[in-house]
């Protein structure tokens, strides 16, 4: 029996949540992008931990929450 199935394909766990919000442009530096979020329409600039704190409202630093 093979039993090893354990290393399930993590879904991008990276930035998962990028699939929310739709990229316009690749800042010049600090890796960071304009996006567009598709729940409210708004444009932010920031990296994935951004969009994370938008959507989730992880801890609020500066960015409004999403709606
Ligand atoms: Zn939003």
């Amino acid at each position: 029996m093979s039993t090893s199935d354990n290393d399930e394909p993590s879904p991008d766990d990276k930035a998962p949540l990028w699939i929310y919000v739709k990229k316009i442009e690749k800042q010049a530096r600090g890796g960071s992008w304009r996006f567009e979020c598709k729940f409210c329409s708004k444009t932010y600039v920031g990296s994935h931990s951004r969009v994370v704190t938008h959507l989730l409202q992880e801890r609020v630093k500066g960015i409004k929450r999403c709606l």
